[in-house]
């Protein structure tokens, strides 16, 4: 087991006691600390498995007790979070569905805090991280002291090949914002098929994450929900050796040297784009100066397209992404018209 890499494996829904058991034995004898399986399952359609409810409660503390791993269930109210307290469980995860709910989400920081449970926060379905950091403040203003994040992608209507669209952009925005929270990624809700897994958990550990949370299951062909992301004990244990973890830093002297010339090179460029915008406003100030005395309007469609013509083919003579210059340039656009626009 690779030591710098926490984890939480489980599967999707506890389904029966034997499945419970079988699968936390396995994952205690690869050395994982943490075990996660769902109780109570949020799903999309009816007339599909809801998961056993509280009846599986005492199968998660029968692997807390004779296997000695920590576990964590899915609580998406206040009542699942007392019965899991009742029952002597104190970890648990908000759902994405859940999280998307600010009433939901302060009714169970409510339950929760001062109650010293260790919590763990999905990132919304939707692509509205702000809902995510809501959530994050309502647990901690309600005194949850433990607080992790797990990252699992959004749902949008662009199919990609994952199940989720990763938008690893807002993962490393979050880390930004609350340095203190520990953040896992989910690559099993986030890839959706088992084939993928592997793949999206490499790419987590390379932009920087050093926890996953993995769907395992015993036989993953029978699973009650999300079958096809399921890993095996064993395809777990198959990639968690061919895992490659980063160091979030290196003290090594060549690496220092080479990272200290290229970031000296980008901060002075950094400086030379500042210093081009604010001429480039500028100029663009005495234009809307111009244009004001003139009495000519201020948008003029067939001078901004030469203009996005022009620094598109220049950028792709430079081997820049069209799509990349085209969205700098409209943001340019927009602030430029602003800048006309003024009284
Ligand atoms: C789950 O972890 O089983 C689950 C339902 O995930 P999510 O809330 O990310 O969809
Ligand atoms: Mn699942």
């Amino acid at each position: 087991m690779n030591p710098d890499i926490e984890l939480i494996a489980g599967p999707c829904s506890a389904e029966s006691e034997k499945q419970v058991m079988e699968t936390a034995g396995a994952l205690s004898e690869l050395g994982v600390e943490t075990f996660r399986a769902g109780l109570w399952k949020p799903r999309t359609r009816p007339g599909t498995f809801e998961g056993v409810g509280a009846e599986g409660l005492p199968w998660l503390i029968r692997v807390r007790n004779e296997l000695g791993m920590r576990v964590c269930t899915e609580v998406a109210c206040a009542d699942h979070v007392r019965r899991c307290l009742d029952a002597g469980l104190d970890m648990m995860w908000i759902g994405a569905r859940t999280t998307a709910n600010p009433f939901d989400v302060q009714e169970i920081a409510d339950a929760l805090g001062g109650t010293g449970a260790s919590v763990l926060v999905k990132n919304p379905a939707s692509p509205d991280p702000e809902l995510w950091y809501g959530a994050i403040e309502r647990l901690k203003g309600a005194g949850v002291k433990d607080l992790s994040a797990i990252f699992r992608g959004f749902s949008t209507f662009s199919k990609t090949l994952y199940r989720n669209s990763p938008h690893w952009q807002t993962a490393a925005e979050f880390r930004r914002r609350y340095p203190s929270v520990a953040l896992y990624c989910d690559p099993s809700h986030l890839a959706g098929s088992a084939e993928l897994v592997g793949e999206v958990s490499q790419r987590a550990l390379d932009l920087g994450f050093n926890a996953l949370m993995v769907e395992v299951h015993c036989r993953p062909q029978e699973a009650l929900s999300d079958a096809g992301q399921q890993l095996t004990p064993s395809a777990f244990a198959t990639m968690l050796a061919s895992l490659r973890s980063r160091a979030l830093d290196s003290g090594a002297a060549d690496y220092r040297q080479t990272l200290d010339e290229l970031r000296a090179g980008i901060d002075a460029l950094d400086c030379t784009l500042v210093r081009t915008l604010a001429a480039r406003m500028e100029l663009s100030r005495r234009i809307g100066k111009a244009k004001k005395e003139g009495n000519v309007s201020i948008i003029q469609t067939d001078r901004w397209n030469a203009v996005l013509e022009r620094v598109t083919a220049l950028g792709k003579e430079k081997g820049l992404d069209a799509g990349f210059l085209t969205r700098i340039y409209n943001e340019i656009h927009e602030a430029s018209i602003a800048e006309q626009d003024k009284k």
